[in-house]
């Protein structure tokens, strides 16, 4: 059996604070954690004025989009949709594209301490694959837009979806999910239609909800139904799901959805650029919801960054509610760790425990900006840059080691990107 043994400065073990000690790990799996150090069967890894906290859990993102970073900014959502975003993914969309840069986010997602994501996009399986070679964990979803008239289409998505399932129903990293877009882009009975399959399945559903005013007035206007009221009525709050946005609640919303005890997908960095408004997550966590946090496609946020969201979640809603003590550093934590390991269903990450996967990312306080140190979970929330995080582990397994990516050619994966850029920049001016 593989035994290792990791010493820091400081751990976040059993959701406490635990000082001077070794987190034990076999064959992958956390199996204790101790000040007394190990004996000569472990293997030993030393984290030099660092701290091991659980890695964290990205809800709410479409990776390949990095594409478009920075492609169109400073616009409304519709225009920013269907003027730039979706003409030029109708333009490039194809598996090359999306393995190349799906390997480009997952790059970024290692570096800034994420070990598993939820992802909504297209080319799963190619996706799924680049997970599966990097070793992170990943829910991913099949994303379905209606197309009109197109059920030919549809069949064989959902069979394509089944044989998704079949390939990875071994692999301990990967989930498959599945995701209509929106209640403005899928009709009312592929709603329904997959309701009943995730239901069959015991899959995740994972779907935009309330993004915008727009799409509350769009709601009203097709169904008669704000898109709280349309979900409730196709059955999506009653099997494994979560939402992302939930901005435009009102209090009878918001009340269902505690009652039905949502996950939401809060994603304020993409909110606040598209100037959506925001969720209010402390209502949401009052009602009973499930607050975690996503960061959104890198077209709108612009980055895939955990660590920043966290600090934007934290200081945000603290402004907003005129109170500084509502969603302290250990709540907003607890967002994108545990919190977020309950809306996707997995059972054994979130936290560093006795018997759960050894997920866990070392933040380094070595730097000018990371000293004195008096609370080194506030200082993660407060004070940290991605640059911090300086190791990333996935049960047990080194994806990033002293900042150096051990999975992924970081190299290859920038010059690809440059590559396609060229390509787009010239696409673009004719
Ligand atoms: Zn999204």
């Amino acid at each position: 059996m593989k035994k290792d043994a990791y010493y820091a400065d400081y751990l976040w073990y059993n959701s406490k604070p635990v000082e001077n000690s070794w987190l034990l790990v076999h064959s992958g799996k956390i199996t204790g954690c101790t000040a007394q150090k190990p004996d000569e069967s472990y293997k030993l890894h030393y984290f030099d004025k660092s701290a091991i906290f659980p890695s964290l859990i990205n809800t709410h993102t479409h990776l390949p989009m990095t594409f478009l970073r920075g492609y169109a900014d400073d616009l409304p959502l519709h225009e920013w949709l269907n003027k730039h975003i979706w003409p030029a993914e109708k333009q490039w969309l194809s598996a090359e594209f999306v393995t190349d840069f799906t390997i480009l986010s997952v790059a970024e997602l290692i570096h800034s301490g994420t070990s598993c994501v939820n992802d909504m996009y297209f080319f799963t399986k190619n996706m799924a694959k680049v997970f599966s070679n990097a070793g992170l964990r990943g829910t991913l979803g099949c994303g379905v837009l209606d197309t009109p008239g197109d059920k030919k289409n549809q069949n064989s998505l959902f069979k394509n979806v089944e044989k998704l399932i079949e390939i990875y129903k071994d692999n301990p990293l990967i989930n498959i999910a599945f995701c209509p877009h929106a209640i403005y882009t899928v009709s009312p009975d592929t709603y329904r239609r997959v309701v009943e399959f995730v239901q069959k399945h015991d899959l995740l559903l994972h779907t935009h909800l309330s993004e915008t005013e727009w799409e509350v007035k769009e709601s009203f206007s097709r169904y008669g139904k704000r898109p709280v009221e349309l979900m409730d009525s196709l059955g999506v709050f009653d099997c494994k799901s979560v939402f992302a946005h939930c901005v435009h609640l009102n209090d009878d919303e918001i009340k269902l959805m505690g009652q039905k005890k949502a996950n939401v997908s809060h994603c304020l960095q993409s909110n606040l650029k598209l100037a959506s408004g925001f969720a209010p997550i402390s209502k949401l966590t009052e009602a009973g919801a499930n607050v975690t946090i996503g960061t959104d496609g890198a077209a709108s946020n612009n980055d895939q960054d955990m660590i920043s969201e966290m600090n934007t979640v934290a200081l945000f809603h603290k402004g907003f509610m005129n109170s500084p003590t509502v969603f302290s550093a250990e709540d907003v934590f607890n967002c994108a760790t545990k919190n977020a390991a309950h809306a996707l269903g997995l059972t054994n990450v979130g936290e560093l425990k006795n018997g759960f996967q050894a997920d866990f990312m070392v933040v380094s306080y070595a730097s000018a900006h990371m000293q004195p140190v008096y609370n080194h979970l506030s200082h993660l929330i407060y004070s940290a840059k991605k640059s911090d995080v300086t190791a990333l582990y996935v049960a047990g397994n080194p994806l990033m080691v002293n900042g150096k990516l051990k999975t992924i050619n970081e190299k290859k994966a920038v010059k690809d990107a440059c590559g396609w850029s060229e390509k787009i920049k010239t696409w673009r001016q004719i």
